[in-house]
């Protein structure tokens, strides 16, 4: 209730979400209060005036949400996965008017997070809004879920009238980078955010890293910056902002797999140190410059720009085994 009103009193929430039943990736953590938390919810919007939201995972949530007056369903990750489990709450829903999100699947896969909206939608449900949450990469670095923008993106540009709301405290899973996630939202034309809130973030019992305080939620949302479209032309503006960002989160992608490449390189300068081998083969880089070359002609690109990326990435490559050789060096001295 405390984290309640801290949220409304920022006036900039409309939702309160919470998780009544919470899916964990392990038994014996904490699942949720469960119903009597539903009695709490309509507290919340009776003596605050936000509108409330939970997660649901069958057909029984969605009875009981129901019957407890909550506003807008959600559906999880780990449910959008599950096209059974997609169909009963589709079921369950049949012939009920109430708003329902879909979060993205966990993992990268459009069609799904599409069937599960058109599940719900084949149901009669025609308040949809999509969440996109982020998805599971075995190296997401710095994120908790790679945000990878340009799936939200392609389901924009397919669905451009299904409203699509960010969830950046799932894409980080830490509380640093949720204002410059929820920036990027916006600036990709998002239709609102979802951010976790508690009033002693340390003491949430679950996703703690990930909580701010009312206080820290409404400075945020402060500090968000509301861009207009610039051209005249609304629609033209809106596609250049989508091709852009696809642009952005292809560039992100790129650096990530350099920066892979490269500490897959450390590791071959430390082992052909350890085996006093040189860091130059001239026939190893012949046989880069062919392959490469050969297999850019066939994704349509030039020799010339395969050959120049080859060289610039052949060039950091020596200065980075060089490197480890001269470390090992100045290890040998006394
Ligand atoms: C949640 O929103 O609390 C949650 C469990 O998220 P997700 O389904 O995105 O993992
Ligand atoms: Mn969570």
């Amino acid at each position: 209730m405390e984290t309640a009103e801290g949220i409304a009193r920022s006036g900039r929430v409309t939702v309160f979400r919470s998780g009544i039943w919470k899916p964990r990736t392990r038994p014996n953590s904490f699942e949720g209060v469960g119903e009597k938390g539903l009695a709490w919810l309509q507290r919340v919007k009776k003596e605050f005036g936000l509108l409330t939201t939970v997660e649901v995972a069958n057909a029984e949530h969605v009875e009981l949400a129901l019957r407890y007056g909550i506003d807008i369903l959600w559906i999880g990750a780990r449910t959008t996965v599950n096209p059974f489990s997609v169909q009963e709450i589709a079921d369950a829903l049949k012939g009920r008017d109430v708003p329902v999100m879909v979060k993205n699947p966990l993992h990268p896969d459009l069609q799904l997070w599409l069937g599960a909206l058109e599940r719900i939608h084949h149901a009669g449900i025609r308040r949809l809004i999509a969440v996109h949450r982020g998805f599971y990469s075995p190296s997401s670095a710095q994120y908790r879920n790679a945000p990878l923008w340009e799936i939200p993106i392609e389901l924009k540009t397919l669905q451009p009238e299904l409203p699509l709301v960010c969830d950046p405290s799932h894409i980080c899973g830490r509380t640093d980078l949720l204002q410059q996630v929820a920036q990027k939202a916006l600036d990709l034309n998002m239709d609102g955010l979802m951010i976790e809130s508690h009033i002693h973030p340390g003491q949430a019992l679950s996703d703690a890293r990930q909580q701010v305080t009312p206080v820290q939620l409404t400075e945020l949302l402060g500090k968000l910056i509301v861009r207009e479209a610039s051209s005249d032309d609304v629609a033209f503006a809106n596609q250049l902002q989508l091709l852009r960002g696809m642009i952005d989160g292809i560039d992100e992608d790129l650096l990530n797999i350099l920066q892979k490449r490269m500490e897959v390189i450390e590791k071959i300068g430390e082992y052909k140190r350890d085996n006093h081998v040189t860091i130059f083969q001239l026939e190893r880089w012949q046989e880069i410059l062919r392959t490469r070359t050969a297999s850019g002609l066939l994704k349509g690109m030039s020799s010339d720009f395969i050959e120049k990326i080859c060289v610039l990435l052949h060039k950091e490559s020596i200065r980075r085994q060089t490197e480890v050789m001269n470390t090992a060096t100045e290890k040998k001295k006394p």
